[in-house]
């Protein structure tokens, strides 16, 4: 048993019955509640960070809304190439001369995203590290296609973990960057949405004075102001069906509210019949164990996507610690075995479409 006050509790509320469709992970109940409501909403949705983002504002009329949707897709796609893993931009640059060791003047788009890791990844204890990205690519997830891959070595495994890169090995002074270990490479695929989308949504609102917005990129969202009378909504999907569209419970999301969800069903690949999904354990090298899925709750889009990786890596036994340390009030995971751990806070919120098996609460 984890030795943190968490309390199994037979969970009564009445499961919600509602077809699971209208309850999907992008799903907002729009259109039709709005005409009733006679609220002005536009959406939009943009292929970018390897998803489609689906964006929806709320209260501003139609050539604005063209503008802001002109104006985030071309933020979005830069941001894209600033830091990209593995294609030529920023951040593959930052990755070379890193690798070459010495001092460097790094692009400054890449800096504050650096600076913003460094700190996650101390709060976490390294579980969310973005210097590992030798073992993602190694694992096969730094390309676009890895169903066909094969699991490495576990000398090279071994090795890169014994290398030990870490966010802390690099030292910045204005724009130059000193990388002390030669095998940090960079793979900011466990942020870079949070970063875009906090970034996205305080640009829009200073530039253009949008006050209700919602942006969803793929289950992982922010949203300020609510539509129309009513609050924004989303689906937290089943980890447990191969249909993406199942829901496992849904959340309200309030003004403000960043929330993430990281899960072994993203990225994946079968060996052995085994499923090797893109979240690695820096500490073993292999792809963290136990957990099927984390939803976090946080007002900055950056920390609930580095959290939400830390929290799968931690785990059961271990993600009331890390969540603590991070300062995460909102945490929602559902392990391999299908118990499910939440924060009270989160329990409060959390309206479970699939009523949990074994619903374990922590209490602060
Ligand atoms: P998703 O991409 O499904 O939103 P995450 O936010 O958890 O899920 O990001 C997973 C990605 O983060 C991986 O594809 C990889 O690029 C990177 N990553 C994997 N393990 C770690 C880790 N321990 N710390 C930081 N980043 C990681
Ligand atoms: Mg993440």
């Amino acid at each position: 048993m984890p030795n943190h006050p968490l309390t199994t509790q037979a969970y009564n509320a009445k499961p919600n019955h509602r077809p699971a469709k209208i309850l999907l992970l992008l799903a907002f109940i729009l259109s039709v509640i709005a005409c009733q409501q006679k609220v002005e909403s536009y959406k939009t949705s943009i292929f970018s960070f390897g998803t489609v983002i689906e964006v929806e504002v709320a209260g501003i009329n139609e050539k604005l809304a063209e503008q802001v949707f002109k104006t985030i897709e071309e933020d979005l796609q830069r941001m894209h190439v600033y830091w990209h893993p593995w294609q030529a931009g920023a951040l593959s640059r930052t990755n070379k001369l890193c690798g070459m060791a010495g001092t460097f003047s790094a692009a400054i788009s890449v800096i504050p995203l650096i600076q913003k890791a460094q700190v996650l990844a101390k709060q976490s204890d390294n579980l969310f590290n973005p210097a590992i990205g030798n073992l993602i690519q190694l694992w096969g997830f730094q390309q676009d296609e890895f169903e066909n891959n094969t699991v490495p070595d576990d000398a090279e495994i071994q090795a890169l973990v014994k290398a030990n890169p870490r966010m802390s090995d690099i030292h910045i002074s204005g724009v130059r960057i000193t990388c002390d270990n030669p095998d940090v490479r960079l793979d900011f695929g466990g942020i870079a949405k949070g970063f875009a989308l906090e970034k996205i949504i305080s640009n829009i609102t200073q530039t253009y004075g949008v006050k209700n917005m919602i942006i969803n990129a793929g289950g992982d969202l922010k949203a300020i102001g609510k539509h129309g009378d009513r609050p924004w909504h989303i689906g937290i999907r089943d980890p447990f069906s191969t249909d993406k569209n199942t829901a496992f419970a849904s959340i309200e999301v309030n003004s403000g509210d960043s929330i993430f969800t990281s899960g072994n069903y993203e990225r994946y690949y079968m060996a052995n019949n085994k499923r090797i999904h893109h979240i690695i354990d820096p500490r073993t090298g292999y792809p963290a164990k136990d957990s099927m899925s984390v939803t976090v709750i946080h007002p900055d889009a950056t920390t609930a996507d580095a959290a939400a990786t830390a929290l799968f890596v931690a785990g059961p036994k271990q993600w009331v610690e890390i969540a603590q340390k991070m300062g995460i009030e909102y945490v929602l995971l559902i392990d391999d075995k299908q118990n499910v751990y939440v924060t009270q806070a989160m329990l409060d919120r959390v309206k479970f479409v699939k009523e949990p098996k074994n619903l374990l609460v922590f209490r602060p």
